[in-house]
Order: C-alpha cells, then structure tokens, then sequence
C-alpha cells in the first residue's frame, strides 16, 4: 500500500515539476537571479541534512544533479560539438552513479568508504569536463557510436551510447526499488529523470533549468525528511506507531474514549522455548493483526510484548465485542517463524524455523470516571484490569 502511495506521489510531482516551468514568465524579474541560485541552496540544505541524519546517499546524489547544473552555467560558453560531448557524457555520468547509488547501503558520510565514494563521485564528474577540454576524435566517436543502426532515431536528443546507459540504470535503480522498497530509491529515479529532462533543455535556459534541477534536489531531501519522520513515530519491530504517537494521540483526546492496554501471555517462557528472533517474530505479526482491530481502534506498541488500542468517542460497552473478536482472532491464528533462532551458547532450543505456534493475549480495557480523569490515569486502570484479567486465567478482557 505504502509503495502505491509513493509511486502516486512521485508522479504527482513529476507533474508539478514539469508544469512548473510554465510558471516562471509569471515570476518578476527581480527574483529571477535568486531562481538561478536556488539549487545551490538546497544542494548545501541536502548537505546539512544528509550530515545530520546521517544520509551519504542523500548528499552523493545531490552532488550528482548540482554539478549536472554547474555544467549548464558553462555551457553558452561552449561549441555546439563541446555542448553535445559534455550533455552525452554527463546524461552517462548520472545515469550509470545513480544507478551504482540505488544499489549503496548506508555507510556513513565521513568514514572511509563514505569518502571514498564521494571522491569516486566527484572524479567521474570531471570527465566530461575533460572531454570537453581535449575535445578527442576518440571519444566523440565513441560516444557518436551507432550500436543499434535499425534504431537510429535523429530526432532523439541523447545519441545510443547515452540512452543505453540511461535504459539500463533505470532497470537497475527500479529493480533495486522493488527488491528494497525504499522511497528513497524511487526518488532518486524520478529526479533522474528530471535531471536528464533539464540535460535537453536548450542551452540558454538556465531558469529553466534552475527550477528542474531544484526539484531533482529537493525530492531525495523530501524522501529523507519524511523517513526521519516515520521513523521517530513508527515502530520498527512491529510497524505500528510507538509510544510517541501515543502520547500525541492521547494529548488530542475528548471526553469520551476507551483505552484498552494488551499484553501477550507467558512470552517469557515463549523465549525461552523458541527462542528471541522467534518472539520477535511473534511481535511482528502481532502487529499486523492489531492493526486490523474493528470498532475504530488505534493500535500502538506500547514497549515490549504490551500494546495500547485506543478507541476514541467510544465507550465500555461499544468496544467490548471488538476487543473480544481481537482476541479470539489471535489465539485462534497460527503464527508462522520465519526468524532463524538465535542459539545461546549451551543451551538448546526447539528449531522454530517454519513452525507454526499459537499465542494468546490477555486485555484490560477502561475509560475516563470521577477518579480516572486523565488519559495517564485510564491507562493505569486499564493495567489494573489487565492484571485482572491475567489473574483471571489469561487469555481474556477485562475491564
Ligand atoms: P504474563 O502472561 O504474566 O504476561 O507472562 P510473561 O512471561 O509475558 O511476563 P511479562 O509480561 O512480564 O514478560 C515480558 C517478557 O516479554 C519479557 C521479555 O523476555 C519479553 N519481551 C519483551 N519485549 C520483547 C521483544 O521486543 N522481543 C522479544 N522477543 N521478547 C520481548
Ligand atoms: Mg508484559
Ligand atoms: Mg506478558
């Protein structure tokens, strides 16, 4: 679901970009030299934040498309044969880094390989400088190369060395996209795109191609600013939101609501039976079927094996049945391990790998009262009923 909405949104902005370059004969002329300036500002953004969040990939990626635009400042300056050497070779530059970034973990921005990369980024960046400088018969020919004569379009801006680096990188970037799922990933394809689109821009459009380049930069630092976002929310284990959610929902709460706290039955024994990996397996698609309580409920992992359902505008009576079904749709469920074990030394587990288990829930559920008044103050009467229903044999809601 998640990749639907980020594909939907990578298409919108592609739209907004390209119908933005409408936009700029509307802009008085007096800003039009901040338009000009506008990617270095946000390429020394992308630097700042990449450091700060630790994001190299970030920061190579926007050192790609900023120098792409350095090269445009350049080019009224050039002959047209320089101007076609250094567009073929910088649409290769990009294509093929890109590419080689979509497939990087994240290593870190001032370790040795971070640096490494950078400076290997930056080399490959010269290049067509270079070429444009030696202006060799060698390389104009190599890059002038017909490698498919039935497919030799004239009207086609980038020659079929270029475009054939340009086919493949995207396969690369796209399959590395759908083996990860990162968004990240999908948004360095779609500012490539845009990048190679400013490529074949004329070379007098430097407002033009100010604004692409800017949203070729921008998006990564968008990728990167809402990842941070999930991340500080959402919970990676179980990926419901965490306790900081939790609280912020809480903070935003009427009068009338019911808190429901849950806590999985003899999990400690679980472990030791099938082992650590296997409970967080458990967690995991525990996760998965809270996430489909009815009634209205918001589920959250509260910390550990216990979680938190919040059912606003409900009351004792609304959720009963809802909690109920929840329950029974846990310990009637078979959980299939996937984790490997982790074996301790000297100790020796049942081999969960592929087992299929059953665990159980217990839940205590209240809501606001004379006594209770606030959110912190349901939760504790929640846990007490919680304790009840653990007391009561487990496996069962309690309020
Ligand atoms: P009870 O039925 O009374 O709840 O028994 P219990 O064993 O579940 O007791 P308790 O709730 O106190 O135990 C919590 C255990 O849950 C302890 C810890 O080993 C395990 N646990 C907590 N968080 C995690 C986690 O993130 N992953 C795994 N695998 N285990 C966890
Ligand atoms: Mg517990
Ligand atoms: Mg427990």
């Amino acid at each position: 679901m998640s990749k639907i909405i980020n594909s939907i949104f990578h298409v919108v902005f592609l739209l907004i970009a390209f119908s933005s370059l409408n936009f700029i004969e509307l802009i008085p002329k007096r800003y039009l030299p901040i338009l000009e300036l506008l990617p270095f500002f946000l390429y020394i953004l992308s630097l700042i934040l990449g450091y700060r969040f630790n994001r190299s990939l970030v920061i190579y990626s926007s050192s790609i498309f900023i120098s792409c635009y350095l090269y445009f400042w350049f080019l009224p300056h050039w002959s047209t044969t320089q101007h076609f050497l250094a567009l073929n070779s910088l649409a290769i530059i990009a294509a093929v880094n890109i590419a080689l970034i979509s497939y990087y973990s994240e290593r870190g921005v001032f370790t040795y390989i971070g640096i490494i990369r950078l400076s290997l980024i930056a080399l490959f960046l010269l290049i067509p400088y270079w070429l444009v400088n030696d202006l060799s018969k060698n390389y104009l020919q190599m890059i002038n190369q017909v490698i498919f004569p039935a497919l030799e379009v004239k009207l086609v801006f980038f020659k079929q060395s270029a475009l054939l680096a340009i086919l493949l990188s995207m396969i690369i970037i796209s399959s590395s996209f759908m083996a990860r799922s990162n968004p990240f990933r999908s948004a360095i394809l779609v500012s490539l795109i845009l990048c190679l689109y400013a490529l074949t821009l004329p070379k007098n459009h430097l407002l033009s191609q100010a604004v692409i380049t800017s949203f070729a930069i921008l998006l990564p630092l968008i990728s990167l600013i809402s990842e941070s976002y999930r991340m500080a929310f959402i919970d990676e284990l179980t990926n419901l939101p965490g306790r900081r959610a939790l609280n912020e929902t809480l903070a935003k709460l009427s009068n009338q609501y019911v808190i429901a706290m849950l806590d999985v039955d003899h999990f400690k024994k679980f472990n030791d039976t099938y082992g650590h990996d296997a409970g967080d397996d458990v967690l995991q698609l525990l996760g998965g079927r809270l996430k489909n309580v009815t009634g209205g409920g918001q589920p959250f992992r509260y910390g550990g094996e216990e979680f938190t359902i919040v059912f606003p505008g409900s009351g004792l009576d609304d959720v009963e049945e809802h909690l109920e079904q929840l329950r029974e749709s846990v310990a009637n469920r078979k959980f299939s391990l996937r984790k490997q074990e982790r074996r301790k030394k000297g100790k020796s587990k049942k081999s969960a790998t592929g087992r299929q288990v059953n665990v159980t829930i217990s839940i205590g559920y209240a809501e606001p009262s004379s006594r209770n008044k606030t959110p912190t103050q349901v939760i504790k009467e929640a846990d007490k009923a919680l304790y009840k229903a653990k007391k009561k044999g487990r496996n069962c809601i309690s309020h």
